[in-house]
C-alpha cells in the first residue's frame, strides 16, 4: 500500500511542489494526491499519511485580526483556501500525521496555532519580496531546533520570495523559532513544535526547498524532504478500505480515527458546546436551512457519492437526498416551537416553565442503508437543541459521512461542534468508553443491544432505531388487486429490501391470493438488474457482500422446509452484491425467512383465511418497527393495527417515514423515536422552573 502526500494546490507554482518529489524519491511506496480548494476535495484529506501546505497569496488577515489594508495587500485573498488548508492542518493535528509547511504554508500554521503576522516587511521587503528569481540569503538555525537535526548545520543558504513574515511577538502556541535571517532584522525563517511530546513530524520553513538553486546538493531543501518522506513512512493509522459493492472494485482507503484521535475530538467538542447551545434557536435553524440549500445544491454529486459506496440506483439516491431536505424542513419550521421555553401555569406571584437544555455531547453511531435519512433524523435535531456531535457513519457509508461533515461546515456549525469518527466496529467500541452525555444508535439489533449493555453504568440517554420483521396484510377487500400488488411489492424491494421499515413477511386473504400473487410476480419479474448508474435500474447490487451469505441460507432453509419458490433465489452471475429478487409461497413461520430480518430482496407470502388468522401471524414476531395493512375499510384496517405492538402503523400504504411523527421501534426493534416533536426534544433535558415573583 503506497503512502500518501497530499499537496494543498495553488494555480502558481504548484507544479514546482509536485515536481520537488521525483521518481526515486516515490518508487512504489509514496504517491502525491492534489489537495485543492477549488474542487474541496475534503474526502481525499482522508485518504492522505502526510501533508504539504504550499505557498501562494496572504492568509486573510482575519484569520489574524490584521489590518485590511497594506502596502503590498493583494488585490484578492483566497478564504477558502484558508479555510480548506485549515481543514488539512487540523486533520493532520488530530492523526498526529506529518505536515511541512513553506512560506504561506508557515504563515497559515502560525496563525492557526493564534500566532499573527507582519503584513508588510516594509523595508525588509526588498530583500525577499518575489521576483521573477529568488534572492537568496544566509540563514542561523537555532542549534537546539529539530531544523538543526535535519539539516545537520548551523547555518545554510535559502531563497526568498514573500512580503509578509511570521511576528515574533506574536508566535502560536507551543511554536517555536528554528531558524532566522543572518541579519539585523532577524526574520523568522522556520517554526517547529516547542513541545513535541504527542505531537507528528512538523517543520515550517519561510524559504522555498521545493525551487531552491541547486536544490539536491541543499540540505535546507533535500533534508527536508527526505525526513518529512521518512516521517510519512513511519505513519501507521489503520485503513478503511470503501469498496465499490457493484464491481468489488477499490473506491478509496481512509484512515481510520484512533483511540487518541477520537478522545482529542471529544475534548474538542466539549470545550466548544456552550457556545454553540448558546446561540438563539432562530440561528442554529439559519445554519440547518443553509446546510438544507447545499443538500439541494449538490444533488448529483452527493447521489454518486452514495450510490457508489453503497450500490443503490442513483434515482434512489437523488430521493434519499430530496428526502432528508424534507424532514430538515420540518425540523427547522418547528424546532423554535418545541425547544423553546413553554410556560405551562401563570398564577398570582408564581410562575412556571419548562426550558429545553441540550444534553451536552452526542453520540450519534450510524448505519448505511440511507446514511442521508437516518443520519439527519439525529444530527439534525441534535444540532438544533444546542448538542456537539460526534457522528460515526458506517463503515459502508463512509465517504457520504464525510461529504455530510463538509457540507454541515459549509452551512456554518462551528469547527469543533460536529466531528465524524472514521472506522467500523472497534472505531464504535471506542466511542462506547468515551464520556459522551448520549447516544443515538441506529443499526442492527445485535450492536444495539450490545451499545444499551455496554453504556448503561453511564446513566446517560441512550436511544436505538433497530432492525425489523415488518409484516403486511392484504385484505379481500382491496378493489384493485394489482395497484396493491405493485405498491407492496415497491415496499418490500425498494433500496432491494435494504430498508428498517421494508415489507418482510406478507398475508394475503385466500379470496384474492391468487389473482395478487400473479401480479406481484408480474411486476417482480417485470425490474431492471443492474448498475446503479444505468438507466431504469430498480434493483442495484447489495451494499454488504455478507448479506449474500445470509440471504442463501434464508433460501435454503426455505426450500428444505417446503416453501415454493416463484421467482429468483440465487446470486447473479456478474461481479458484483447482486442477488435475484426472489419471493416465496407456502411460507411457514419455521422458516428463518418469515422470522429473521433479510434485509435483502428475498419475500415470503402466505394465503390466510380471516382477519384473526393474519392478526395472530403478524403479532408472531421478536420486532415491532413497522406494520400494514391494504383494506378498503379504515376501520377494519385500524382495528387490526391498534393490537399490534409497532411503533408505526399504516393503512393502505407501506415503507414510508414522515418527519411529523415519530419513528420509533418496539420490542427488538428499539428504544425512543425520532422525528416529530419526541424527536426534537429527545435530544434536551427538560428543567422545570417554579419562579416565585412574590
Ligand atoms: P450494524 O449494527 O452492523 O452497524 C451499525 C453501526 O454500528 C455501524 O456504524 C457500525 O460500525 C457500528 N458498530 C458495529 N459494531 C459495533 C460495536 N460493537 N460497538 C459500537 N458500534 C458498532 O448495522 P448496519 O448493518 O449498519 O445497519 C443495518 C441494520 O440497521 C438493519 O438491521 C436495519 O433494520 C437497521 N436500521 C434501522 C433503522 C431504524 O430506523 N429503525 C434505520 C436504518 C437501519
Amino acid at each position: 500500500m503506497k503512502k500518501r502526500i497530499g499537496i494543498s494546490y495553488t494555480e502558481i507554482l504548484f507544479k514546482n511542489y509536485w515536481n520537488w518529489f521525483t521518481h526515486e524519491d516515490l518508487k512504489d511506496e509514496f504517491e502525491l494526491v492534489e489537495l485543492s480548494f477549488e474542487k474541496n476535495n475534503t474526502s481525499d484529506i482522508y485518504q492522505c499519511d502526510g501533508f504539504l501546505l504550499t505557498g501562494g497569496v496572504d492568509v486573510h488577515p482575519s484569520l489574524y485580526q490584521g489590518a485590511n489594508t497594506y502596502r503590498n495587500r493583494p488585490e484578492l485573498f483566497q478564504l477558502e483556501r484558508d479555510v480548506f488548508e485549515s481543514k488539512i492542518y487540523h486533520y493532520a493535528q488530530l492523526n498526529k500525521l506529518p505536515v511541512l509547511g513553506i512560506c504561506r504554508g508557515m504563515q497559515l500554521i502560525n496563525v492557526l496555532e493564534g500566532g499573527k503576522l507582519i503584513q508588510d516587511l516594509d523595508n525588509g521587503n526588498e530583500r525577499h519580496k518575489k521576483e521573477q528569481i529568488d534572492k537568496e540569503h544566509v540563514i542561523n538555525v537555532e542549534s537546539n531546533s529539530f531544523l538543526n537535526k535535519v539539516a545537520g548545520s548551523d547555518t545554510g543558504h535559502v531563497n526568498s520570495a514573500h512580503h509578509q513574515a511570521i511576528d515574533p511577538s506574536s508566535i502560536g502556541f507551543n511554536l517555536k523559532v528554528n531558524a532566522y535571517e543572518n541579519d539585523d532584522e532577524r526574520i523568522i525563517e522556520g517554526l517547529e513544535f516547542a513541545d513535541k511530546t504527542n505531537k507528528g513530524f512538523m517543520l515550517c520553513v519561510q524559504w522555498h526547498p521545493e525551487r531552491i538553486r541547486q536544490k539536491e546538493n541543499n540540505p535546507l531543501s533535500e533534508n527536508l524532504k527526505k525526513e518529512f518522506m521518512a516521517a510519512i513512512k513511519d505513519t501507521n493509522n489503520k485503513k478503511l478500505i470503501i469498496i465499490n459493492p457493484a464491481t468489488e472494485e477499490i473506491i478509496t482507503e481512509l484512515n481510520e480515527d484512533s483511540r487518541e484521535s477520537l478522545i482529542k475530538k471529544i475534548d474538542l467538542l466539549r470545550s466548544s458546546q456552550d457556545a454553540w447551545s448558546d446561540e438563539s434557536i432562530v440561528h442554529r435553524v439559519e445554519v440547518i436551512k443553509r446546510f438544507s440549500g447545499l443538500l439541494e445544491e449538490n444533488t448529483e454529486q452527493l447521489a454518486a457519492i452514495l450510490s457508489t459506496e453503497v450500490g443503490k440506483p442513483l434515482q434512489q439516491s437523488r430521493n434519499e437526498i430530496n428526502g432528508a431536505r424534507n424532514r430538515i424542513k420540518w425540523m427547522v419550521d418547528n424546532a423554535e416551537k418545541f425547544l423553546s421555553d413553554e410556560v405551562m401555569t401563570t398564577a398570582e406571584g408564581l410562575q412556571e416553565k419548562i426550558s429545553y437544555e441540550p444534553l451536552g455531547v452526542v453520540c450519534n453511531i450510524s448505519a448505511w442503508n440511507y446514511p442521508w435519512l437516518v443520519g439527519v433524523n439525529v444530527f439534525v435535531p441534535a444540532l438544533l437543541a444546542g448538542n456537539a456531535v460526534m457522528y460515526k457513519p458506517s463503515e459502508y457509508a463512509a465517504l457520504t459521512g464525510l461529504e455530510i461533515e463538509r457540507l454541515l461546515k459549509k452551512a456554518g456549525v462551528p469547527e469543533n461542534i460536529f466531528h465524524i469518527a472514521i472506522g467500523g466496529k472497534e472505531t464504535g467500541e471506542i466511542l462506547l468508553q468515551l464520556d459522551f452525555d448520549g447516544y443515538f444508535f441506529t443499526g442492527s439489533f445485535n450492536t444495539g443491544k450490545h451499545i444499551y449493555e455496554t453504556v448503561a453504568y453511564k446513566m446517560v440517554p441512550c436511544q436505538l432505531e433497530l432492525g425489523g420483521k415488518d409484516p403486511l396484510y392484504v385484505c379481500d377487500d382491496v378493489k384493485d388487486i394489482n395497484a396493491v400488488a405493485v405498491a407492496t411489492a415497491d415496499g418490500a424491494f425498494y433500496n432491494n429490501g435494504q430498508s428498517c421499515c421494508a415489507v418482510e413477511r406478507i398475508y394475503v386473504h385466500e379470496k384474492i391470493y391468487d389473482k395478487y400473487i400473479d401480479a406481484f410476480i408480474k411486476e417482480v419479474r417485470s425490474w431492471k438488474t443492474g448498475l446503479p448508474g444505468e438507466e431504469a435500474v430498480y434493483i442495484g447490487p447489495l451494499t454488504r457482500k455478507m448479506q449474500l451469505d445470509l440471504l442463501e441460507e434464508q433460501v435454503k432453509d426455505a426450500i428444505d422446509k417446503g416453501a415454493k419458490l416463484l421467482t429468483g433465489g440465487k446470486r447473479v452471475n456478474r461481479k458484483g452484491n447482486f442477488f435475484e429478487p426472489t419471493v416465496f409461497t407456502n411460507v411457514s413461520h419455521r422458516m428463518l425467512l418469515m422470522r429473521e430480518e433479510s434485509f435483502g430482496p428475498v419475500i415470503g407470502i402466505m394465503k390466510v383465511k380471516d382477519d384473526a388468522e393474519a392478526l395472530q401471524l403478524m403479532r408472531d414476531t421478536e420486532y415491532g418497527l413497522t406494520a400494514s395493512v391494504y383494506s378498503d375499510s379504515k376501520q377494519r384496517a385500524e382495528k387490526i393495527l391498534k393490537q399490534l405492538n409497532t411503533g408505526t402503523g399504516y393503512w393502505n400504504c407501506c415503507d414510508r417515514v414522515s418527519a411529523a411523527v415519530p419513528w420509533s421501534g418496539r420490542k427488538h426493534s428499539g428504544i425512543g423515536s425520532t422525528l416529530s416533536h419526541h424527536g426534537l426534544r429527545v435530544f434536551t433535558k427538560p428543567k422545570a422552573w417554579h419562579l416565585k415573583t412574590s
